[in-house]
């Protein structure tokens, strides 16, 4: 039995006698292998069908195995529709986060005789658990965005804008083989910085400022996430000072990634550490604005969050992202970010690029 085989396996599993239509891509393709943009799947107790256009004939043959691929002559979810009546389904469950309410309306007006419910999210609960060879696609993954960054950051100059600086770091991705970027490339200098979820500017990188660098690639299906700090010119004492701590908090949170320790507890971590450094003024703990991570996989961003309120427990072959960072209004910000997986004993980190604020010529 092939790897998505036996993913359908576990889900029967987790379903029992129940049904479950999955429409997010990513799930269609973790449990098909199936990787085309329309796509329907439905997973019965004693079968399962893949539904999808005429583009996709020969691809949905070659990259599927062990379950029917139903092809329509129009849109998908009419033959969907016409699978679930002729199978006599009385109850199908599908996943709120991924199917368009258009899709819904049109099930709920043919299906007229099938309850539809909301399912809870089993298939994202077996995506948290890697398998080896999804920990090697990662790893491949974070290895050429980190040879990516290298490369770009050798020949860069500080007279590119931030927006250059992202361009040739997605440009890096797909030249080495990525098929792109996992999200739009973060590059924020001085003050701009201080935005968590800044948008690259045309304007030249700030000489002498913290810079932030959050970028990520997409191999072979897999992603990718590392943040660093780079900047041209030594920056001031604030700004170390700033940089300082976020990194001695991402190590320590870094440190506490085991098994069996809840989520929360490593967000916990993150900010004991940045509240023993005040800069500027502000405690660093309340210049912290989001989560210390997330998982990584297939998608960018993947169960368990590592946040406040998450009692998820960590278990052996989780991928997370582990990145505290602190945000200064109208000085700077700063992020560290590295991919680590659960092992036995505590973690392993996967992104090797050091961690240490990037001085460049300025
Ligand atoms: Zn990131
Ligand atoms: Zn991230």
């Amino acid at each position: 039995m092939g790897e998505q085989e036996q993913r359908l396996a576990e889900l029967r599993a987790e379903l029992g006698r129940r049904c479950m239509y999955v429409s997010s891509r990513a799930n269609i393709r973790y449990l098909t292998g199936f990787t085309g943009s329309a796509g329907h799947l439905l997973v019965t107790p004693d079968s399962a069908t893949l539904f999808t256009d005429g583009r996709y004939r020969s691809q949905a043959r070659r990259q599927t195995s062990g379950l029917e691929v139903v092809i329509s002559d129009g849109d998908p979810q009419i033959a969907l529709a016409r699978g679930i009546a002729q199978q006599g389904l009385r109850r199908v469950e599908f996943e709120p986060y991924s199917l368009p309410y258009a899709v819904y309306h049109y099930l709920r007006a043919e299906l007229a005789d099938c309850h539809l419910d909301p399912a809870r999210p089993l298939v994202e609960d077996l995506r948290m658990v890697k398998s080896p060879g999804e920990i090697e696609a990662i790893k491949a993954s974070v290895t050429l965005n980190s040879q990516v960054f290298d490369e770009v950051l050798e020949r860069s100059s500080p007279d590119w804008s931030e927006a250059r600086l992202a361009a040739e770091l997605e440009f890096g991705m797909r030249r080495l083989g990525a098929e792109g970027a996992a999200f739009p490339t973060i590059v924020a200098s001085g003050s701009h910085g201080a935005l968590p979820h800044a948008e690259p500017r045309s304007q030249p990188v700030q000489r002498g400022a913290l810079t932030v660098v959050d970028q990520g690639a997409i191999l072979a299906g897999y992603c990718s996430d590392m943040t660093r700090m780079v900047a041209w010119g030594e920056p001031d004492a604030t700004q170390l000072a700033l940089f300082g701590g976020v990194l001695e908090a991402q190590a320590a949170a870094v440190d506490a990634v085991r098994p069996g320790v809840e989520c929360r507890s490593v967000h916990r971590r993150a900010r004991q550490v940045l509240s023993k450094f005040t800069v500027a003024g502000v405690r660093l703990d309340n210049a912290f604005r989001h989560s210390t991570g997330h998982g990584l996989g297939l998608e960018i961003h993947e169960q368990p969050r590592v946040a406040a309120r998450q009692e998820t427990l960590l278990r052996e072959g989780m991928a997370i992202t582990v990145e505290p960072g602190a945000y200064l209004d109208g000085c700077a910000g700063a992020r560290v970010e590295d991919v680590v997986v659960v092992t036995r004993q505590g973690c392993e980190v996967l992104t090797t690029t050091s961690r240490d604020l990037r001085v460049l010529e300025a």
